[in-house]
């Protein structure tokens, strides 16, 4: 007799693509910060769908929305306007400061749609020749699993046996300004952009000097080159800022927002800029059938409405110390080896010789053992765990989940 979960795991065993590895574990109801699976067991996620529900899961403002506009209408198509783009598109402008936005459904296609504006700016206003368009990233970038996506990934796992890659993608040293100049310095008139994290979500969380987004964006001035900012993961809250650029007082010329932007209910992101790089697409050149969709609209207005009515912004970075502080007394007593983030994107390091990394090493079996204490989080990148759980955790489930750390890293 098998039980449920070995059911649910069969079935995407036998008739899945094998391209996730997901803990053991089937879940089927999510609440706030909880989760429960199949089994009946509850559990605080710690992992927020890889930041995607910061609002906490099912939030009962953003269902309300969905469920309104659910029953009206749901998709147009760009081919006719629909009476809540409009709003969505000004509400989404000034909240964050920008002319404009463009709609889109995953945060890999936001990310591909700010490399096309990029390219396109190149051409059209800065005067790039035909085709000779650059766009740079920082090595150790994550922006999803396109084909130019993998293209800028320095990234085996991602990139290889997927080629030929796209040209005209150059990679630098994450958190090096000297790097970045100097490649500025050799190709200044054909580099369009730089793309880039303001925190490296999926590379283990890795956070850079102070004021580096601030003086990368002097550099891109200098230059003439447009920063365009990977807020996916980092933006919406996650690191106790609405947009995390705002720590160092930048204002990136595009910012690519998605996951969060939705409250984890749909696919929803979009990419904001100035009408300068934004007013060089024309009718026809980019869109997207979910892109602006009535129903993306109402919920992404809701959840940006939850994350500043319930000041998650502030819970956030009063929270992430609090987690932070209490990792940190575990360091070095533990397998704990160090501990780093921002507001409640937080990784711990452990503390494992190289080559015991996946499935048989400690983070892993930490994972599992935080599993069964009612825990869940994932490694990345073999020896690093992220903890990000919804921004509405509260003070005494901070403490709760510290408890099942700290036990759980004795069982190892
Ligand atoms: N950008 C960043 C920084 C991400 O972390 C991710 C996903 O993890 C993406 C882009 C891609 O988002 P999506 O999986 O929605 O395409």
């Amino acid at each position: 007799m098998h039980s449920r979960t070995e059911h649910c795991i069969h079935l995407e065993e036998q008739y899945g693509a094998f391209n996730y590895a997901p803990l053991p574990v089937v879940l089927n109801k999510g609440r706030n910060t909880k989760v429960w699976d199949v089994e009946g067991n509850e559990y605080f996620d710690f992992l927020s769908a890889y930041s995607a529900v910061n609002q906490g899961h099912c939030h009962p403002k953003i269902l309300e929305a969905l469920y309104e506009q659910a029953s009206k209408l749901c998709l147009t198509s760009r081919a006719f306007h629909n009476d809540c783009l409009g709003e969505y598109s000004e509400y989404i402008t000034k909240y964050f400061g920008y002319d404009r936005v463009l709609p889109a459904n995953t945060g890999v296609e936001g990310g591909e749609t700010a490399v096309k504006l990029a390219r396109r700016w190149g051409y059209a206003v800065k005067g790039i020749a035909p085709n000779k368009a650059r766009v740079l990233f920082a090595n150790q970038n994550f922006w999803g699993r396109t084909l130019a996506a993998i293209s800028s990934s320095n990234d085996p796992t991602a990139f290889r046996g997927f080629g030929p890659y796209m040209p005209g993608f150059s990679n630098v040293p994450f958190n090096d300004l000297g790097s970045l100049e100097s490649e500025f310095e050799k190709d200044a008139e054909n580099i369009a952009a730089f793309m880039v994290e303001p925190i490296q979500g999926e590379a283990g969380v890795v956070v850079p000097t102070d004021g580096y987004m601030k003086k990368v964006k002097q550099l891109c001035e200098k230059y003439n080159v447009l920063l365009i900012a990977d807020e996916v993961q980092v933006g919406i809250g996650r690191t106790g800022y609405e947009l995390a650029v705002q720590h160092d007082d930048c204002k990136p010329d595009m910012i690519v927002l998605g996951k969060a932007l939705s409250g984890g209910v749909l696919p929803v992101s979009a990419v904001l800029a100035s009408d300068e790089v934004m007013l060089q697409l024309k009718p026809g050149e980019h869109g997207s059938t979910y892109g602006g969709n009535p129903l993306a609209c109402k919920v992404a207005t809701a959840a940006l409405q939850v994350l500043r009515d319930e000041n998650l912004c502030q819970n956030s970075t009063a929270r992430g110390e609090q987690l932070r502080n209490g990792l940190n007394k575990l360091e070095g007593t533990t397998a704990i080896a160090e501990v780093r983030g921002r507001g409640l994107l937080n990784a711990i390091v452990i503390d494992e010789p190289k080559g015991h990394y996946g499935a048989a090493g400690k983070a892993y079996e930490l994972c599992l053992k935080m599993k069964d204490n009612g825990l869940l989080a994932k490694p990345t990148h073999g020896n690093i765990i992220r903890f990000a759980p919804p921004l509405t955790i509260t003070e005494n489930e901070v403490d709760q989940c510290l408890d099942i750390i700290e036990k759980s890293l004795g069982e190892l």
